[in-house]
């Protein structure tokens, strides 16, 4: 071994490891599925860069991993042979994280076992989590297309340091050697480690291999040529092209797991696949949980593109609009040249279509979900506001994206978005053609509002928006089922049908006697005011102040104040 050398983990990592082997300990068998997720992701980049440089696939072997262990020495091995690293890709790959935003999530941990394990599952896992059941790692590595003497070999007990050498290594990719720890054992057993990869990592698309077992119990007699004999335990081909029909929920679980980073269920998913004028297969999920990045700008999202089975870009982010960022999912097109790049995409015709037709798939998800209100709900407290900006981003489809929000409204007595438009308008007036609501800075300041009187005293049920984005939205929405929107708070109030002969005759008459008053009132406020007039809209309280028909409301006239304008 030559260039030996010591180096310290980035605080971070020294932090997630902590946090990592204390709170995942329960759940402790995932490391395998990290390490093998990580083996497949490499073959995936082997075969990609390949693509360009046919020549990094040397003797040209089938891709695959393979599981090895040794009882008495109390090792596992995870070996894969595909792209490898290079000494400066392990230094910075095994020894920081590069995810922006770690340290504001690192200090969002609470020291709660159970939350923070959900945390960090969300956060990924991935290589660190070999140290749940190890206490020492070997990594040795090769990068495809560099030569054998340019081996890396990364060794470290998961506490402050790690350390690298460069060595030989004759074939190209990577293989793990956990040490396990006294307890762990476990892991080193043929049967325990085939139920985990049954288990976790069947969808994976290459072949995972572990030694043939005798189970004939002939001891000892060949069992130096036995061990040279190699198993595939799982299914070993491409999920999101096999038939819906044969794919079972978990295999449908798992697979989102290993393609998320996610550690928790997705919510719900969407398989299809299209034929005609353009093929692909697509395989979308709703993840349970809003990720920590969801409002950082260059946050990863995006799917996973495939062309033919073969992987070509993570965050493919052209094949959705932002406000569905957090859909996670494959697209695997038959149509695509395999050496489309990221600029081609955002030029593509066809990624428009594609995109139009994801976009219906995920509206259509969520528009079945809806009818789980227990799912639904969790959906709409970690994605309502995200979705709130379709309207405004995605013109063609916002009676749709309308139909899928949710509000609250003067008809609960909460401040919990639950009313859809559809709850709403079977329950209006007759001859009710309006929605009306009402916008505010929180739930608390205007379901007391003086504006709702009126409202309350006919029975009329108003939306009630709070949230930051709400004005904003509503700028984008003008009607929904052919009724329009009227925020309460603008202009003279019109309630059309609503009121009846009666009471406008009524208000004609108050607004003629009390002439004279709004006229010195008028005078009285006249640098303040625009206009005074006797309203209807009030029962108990004496003044309102209204908003004209055009004015900017108070959320916008406050953002544009806060930017300085
Ligand atoms: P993630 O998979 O989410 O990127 P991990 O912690 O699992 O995070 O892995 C960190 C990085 O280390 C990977 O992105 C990859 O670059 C590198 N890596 C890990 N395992 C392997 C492997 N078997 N072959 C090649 N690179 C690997
Ligand atoms: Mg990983």
């Amino acid at each position: 071994e030559n260039q030996k050398q010591t180096l310290g983990f980035q605080t971070e990592v020294k932090q997630l490891l902590h946090l990592m082997i204390h709170s995942l300990y329960s759940n402790k068998e995932i490391f395998l599925r990290e390490l093998i997720s990580n083996a497949s992701d490499a073959a995936d980049k082997l075969r990609f860069e390949a693509l360009a440089k046919p020549e990094l696939l040397e003797d040209n072997s089938p891709l695959k991993i393979r599981i090895s262990f040794d009882k008495e020495g109390k090792t596992l091995t995870i070996e894969d042979n595909g792209i490898g690293m290079s000494r400066d890709e392990v230094i910075s790959h095994l020894g920081t994280i590069a995810k922006s935003g770690t340290s504001e999530f690192l200090s969002s941990l609470s020291g709660d076992q159970k939350k923070d394990a959900q945390l960090i599952g969300q956060f990924g896992v991935g290589f660190y989590s070999a140290f749940i059941v190890a206490d020492k790692v070997d990594v040795y590595s090769r990068r495809a297309g560099l030569a054998a003497s340019k081996g890396v070999h990364w060794s470290s007990q998961g506490e402050g340091s790690f350390e690298i050498a460069t060595v030989d290594k004759q074939e190209r990719g990577t293989r793990i050697v956990l040490h396990l720890k006294s307890g762990e054992e476990e892991f080193a057993d043929g049967w325990r480690l085939h139920s985990i990869i049954k288990k976790y990592s069947d969808h994976i698309a290459l072949p995972i291999e572990l030694p043939k077992e005798d189970y004939s119990a002939e001891e000892d007699k060949e069992k130096e040529e036995k061990a040279a004999e190699w198993e595939t335990i799982n299914r070993a081909s491409a999920l999101w092209v096999r038939p819906r029909a044969e794919i079972k929920d978990e295999e449908y679980q798992e697979f989102y797991k290993h393609i998320s980073h996610d550690f928790e269920n997705p919510l719900s998913w969407s398989h299809n696949k299209v034929e005609g004028k353009l093929e692909y297969n697509s395989l979308l999920y709703l993840p349970a949980r809003a990720p920590f990045d969801l409002y950082q700008r260059e946050a990863p999202r995006g799917l996973k593109l495939y062309v033919q089975r073969v992987f070509i870009l993570d965050q493919a982010d052209s094949f959705l609009p932002l406000y569905l960022r957090f859909i996670k999912g494959v697209v695997d097109s038959n149509d695509l040249s395999l050496n489309v790049s990221r600029e081609i995409l955002q030029k593509d015709p066809l990624i428009d279509s594609m995109k139009a037709a994801l976009t219906k798939r995920v509206l259509d998800m969520l528009e079945k979900l809806s009818k789980d209100g227990e799912k639904y709900t969790r959906f709409w407290k970690n994605f309502g506001q995200v979705l709130k900006e379709g309207p405004a981003e995605d013109f063609a489809n916002r009676e749709k994206i309308a139909g899928l929000l949710r509000f609250a409204s003067t008809h609960e007595d909460s401040a919990e978005q639950k009313v859809s438009l559809a709850d709403y308008l079977a329950r209006a007036q007759e001859g009710q053609d309006k929605i009306y609501y009402l916008t505010g800075e929180s739930y608390a300041q205007i379901k007391n509002s003086p504006h709702l009187e009126v409202f309350r005293k006919k029975g009329i049920e108003v939306l009630l928006l709070s949230d930051r984005i709400d004005e904003w939205l509503m700028g984008y929405l003008t009607e929904f089922n052919g009724k329009s929107f009227v925020d309460v708070a603008r202009g003279d109030l019109d309630l059309g049908k609503l009121d009846s002969e009666e009471d406008k005759k009524a208000q004609e008459e108050a607004a003629k006697a009390k002439q004279g008053l709004t006229e010195r009132l008028k005078k009285a406020l006249e640098s303040s005011v625009s206009e005074v007039r006797v309203s209807h809209r009030l029962t108990d309280s004496a003044a309102i102040l209204a908003m004209g028909e055009t004015d900017m409301g108070v959320q916008m006239r406050q953002i544009l104040a806060a930017s300085g304008q």
